[in-house]
């Protein structure tokens, strides 16, 4: 399947249309830009190309995904990483807590984040320049239909880029999901068509109310010259800076402390030591530890610990339907 028209809506002076996404690991970036790239090269007819950047590859580690889009007759010579995308997508809203991720957005840029918030809302949370804000909440529909956020992204992406041809790209989505995985096309499908249709925007012009914020590249900080003596780790990790909750994909675990009996189990089942215990009694009034909450910051949401509760107290929940205050507080009653 070729389509016939091949327009670039704008591109820069190398004569690429440049995507970015910005995301984390488990999200699906990678696999997102090899399908956006695929669709665009194999199906309409563009030239392209399409890599990931990540760290560890570990689950929750920051990930950016890159696609070029340039006519037929152009090569690409260019593999580097998208400084200035005409398009930026944004697959956790935390995301931009904890890293720049709007860096290179212009005036004309497209910004699309995975959110619950407005446009305006998701202007001022992200301290956004210029550009027209796309919002879709990418991962209520992914919990909705047992799917993941990256289908939901490529079909607001595909809506946003005014030039994908959404059959191209769901063809291709077909084709990645294959016989294999034959039973979660029609779920990716529709989750696509619902990220098409239920994004909503807002052009915001350049009005001094938050500055432009350049392109920077993360170089190494020491070097020969000023590296410590002895092997010294000047920033070792901390679980008060960490923020895992960008790595959630849709549901947390809630504890309600009435039916827990401070066993213990889940402390030692979770990767990130996301539960806080305290000073207390026990039902004979004899001096224990009792567990107090969650720290939803440090919860990647994997689940390990309301599989091994043996008391119920700790349940899932998609974490768009949890009131906020039990998040604050970490716990319920
Ligand atoms: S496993 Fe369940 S009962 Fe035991 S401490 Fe954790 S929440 Fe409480
Ligand atoms: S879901 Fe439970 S086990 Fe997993 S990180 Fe969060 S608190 Fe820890």
């Amino acid at each position: 399947m070729i389509t016939n028209e091949l327009k670039l809506p704008v591109v820069n002076e190398s004569g690429f249309y440049e995507i970015r996404m910005e995301s984390i690991g488990g999200l699906g970036a990678n696999l997102a830009g090899k399908v956006l790239a695929e669709a665009g090269v194999l199906n309409m007819g563009f030239n392209g190309s399409n890599f990931s950047s990540y760290g560890s590859e570990k689950k929750g580690s920051h990930v950016r995904a890159f696609v070029r889009f340039c006519a037929p007759d152009i090569e690409v010579r260019v593999n580097s990483p998208v400084t200035e995308p005409h398009l930026l997508a944004i697959f956790h809203e935390n995301l931009a807590k904890s890293a720049p991720v709007t860096q290179g957005v212009k005036a004309d840029s497209i910004v699309i984040l995975n959110t619950s918030k407005n446009p305006d809302e998701a202007r001022d949370f992200l301290k956004l320049y210029a550009g027209t804000l796309y919002c879709i909440n990418a991962m209520k529909i992914a919990v909705e239909e047992k799917t993941r956020v990256n289908t939901a992204l490529l079909g607001a992406i595909c809506r946003a880029s005014g030039f994908l041809d959404p059959a191209a790209l769901k063809d291709m989505i077909a084709k990645n999901l294959g016989k294999k995985y034959a039973s979660l096309i029609e779920p990716n499908l529709k989750t696509f068509d619902r990220g098409y249709h239920e994004i909503v925007s807002k052009h915001f012009k350049p009005d001094g109310k938050y500055p432009y914020i350049p392109f920077t590249r993360n170089g190494q900080k020491i070097g020969y010259f000023n590296q410590p003596l002895g092997g010294v780790i000047p920033n070792a990790g901390s679980s008060i800076n960490k923020d895992l909750s960008a790595s959630r994909e849709g549901w947390i675990p809630v504890l309600d402390r009435n039916k827990c009996t401070s066993c213990g189990e889940c402390d030692i089942t979770c990767p990130d030591y996301c539960f806080v215990w305290e000073d207390g009694v026990d039902k004979k009034g004899k001096p224990t530890r009792i567990l107090e909450k969650i720290v939803y910051k440090s919860c990647k949401g994997c689940l390990r610990c309301v599989e091994i509760c043996k008391f119920d107290a700790l349940t899932s929940h998609k974490e768009f339907e949890v009131d906020k205050t039990i998040i604050e507080k970490g716990y319920t009653e």
